[in-house]
């Protein structure tokens, strides 16, 4: 597969005094399942309409799709199909206007692929949007991101508000046409369903990403969940992180070597020993980026 279908580089937005993004770095490569997690705030939302070209950065540079953000946005948005994480609609309107709007801007007919994707998303075409559910809403912007079969997914906290039945049918479609060759940008606060779906996947903080690799990388670390139960004080242990303490049962994460752990812990009194494997989410938490450790 050739090249990116989304490269960054510096990438700055400030609102007035506030951070957006802060130089932020990233590549996506063409044909990806590709992740964008970080919290609230991060500056997901930004990264996204920067790209697009809907906002201006203040400095740093960008390419989707082989074309500069800031030179041939209308070239990039004519490829992509983009869910804002905000979707905001014509009140007054039928979900299959809106359909057709949408497909009629790309001077395209689509009505074949909508109907189909109203299907499988369980969307009403005669429902008015102001009798829609914020769900339901966030299926128009689906339908309208996808209808078009666009070379790129950029789709921005696209899960929220959708049953679970529904968002499994979403990721249905997503994985058939990532694997007809669309790459798939998604954010989301919500590690698990990157970690489900996602191939490749970026972990953005405060404004710049700290990480960037394939979900099965990122995931792997040394460290381990460790959870007993028994007499054993925080200050007993050595590289400790995520301590917890709840009805006798005392959990950690632990990256050393499992051997030392295991000789320390034979001199304490323990009734019940459980060693697993962390998941994703506690990992970003724990060990990448700085502030991140509760006490
Ligand atoms: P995320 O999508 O990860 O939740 P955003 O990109 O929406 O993060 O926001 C990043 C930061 O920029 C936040 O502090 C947010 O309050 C601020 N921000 C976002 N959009 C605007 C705006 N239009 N005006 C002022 N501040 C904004």
């Amino acid at each position: 597969m050739a090249g990116y279908a989304i490269e960054a580089e510096a990438l700055t937005k400030y609102y007035g005094k506030t951070r957006g993004i802060d130089k932020l770095s990233l590549t996506v490569e063409k044909g990806a399942f590709f992740g964008f997690i970080g919290p609230n705030g991060a500056g997901k939302s930004t990264t996204i309409r920067t790209l697009l070209g809907l906002i201006s950065p203040d400095s740093g540079r960008g390419r989707v799709l082989d074309k500069d953000i800031t030179k041939e946005k209308r070239k990039i948005l004519e490829r992509v199909g983009y869910l804002p994480s905000d979707n905001a609609f014509y009140m007054g309107m039928r979900v299959g206007d809106i359909l057709k709007l949408s497909a009629g801007l790309r001077k395209k007919d689509c009505s074949v692929r909508a109907s189909e994707l109203c299907r499988r998303l369980q969307l009403d075409l005669s429902k008015k949007v102001e009798d829609l559910s914020f769900g339901n809403r966030k299926k128009v912007g689906i339908a309208c991101a996808l209808q078009h079969s666009p070379e790129l997914l950029i789709l921005d906290e696209p899960t929220g508000g959708l049953d679970p039945l529904i968002q499994h049918e979403f990721f249905d479609i997503l994985q058939e046409e990532n694997e007809k060759g669309v790459t798939v940008f998604l954010s989301s606060h919500v590690l698990s369903e990157i970690q489900r779906h996602c191939t490749q996947a970026a972990v953005i903080r405060e404004g710049r990403v700290i990480a960037c690799d394939s979900v099965e990388r990122l995931a792997r670390s040394n460290a381990r969940r460790v959870t007993l139960r028994g007499n054993v004080r925080r200050e007993d242990l050595p590289d400790l992180k995520g301590w917890k303490e709840e009805e006798g049962i005392i959990s950690f994460l632990y990256s050393g070597e499992i051997r030392e752990l295991i000789r320390k812990l034979a001199d304490l009194e323990i009734q019940d020993l459980t060693i697993a494997e962390p998941d994703l989410e506690e990992i970003i938490l724990h060990y990448y980026g700085e502030g991140s450790e509760e006490a």
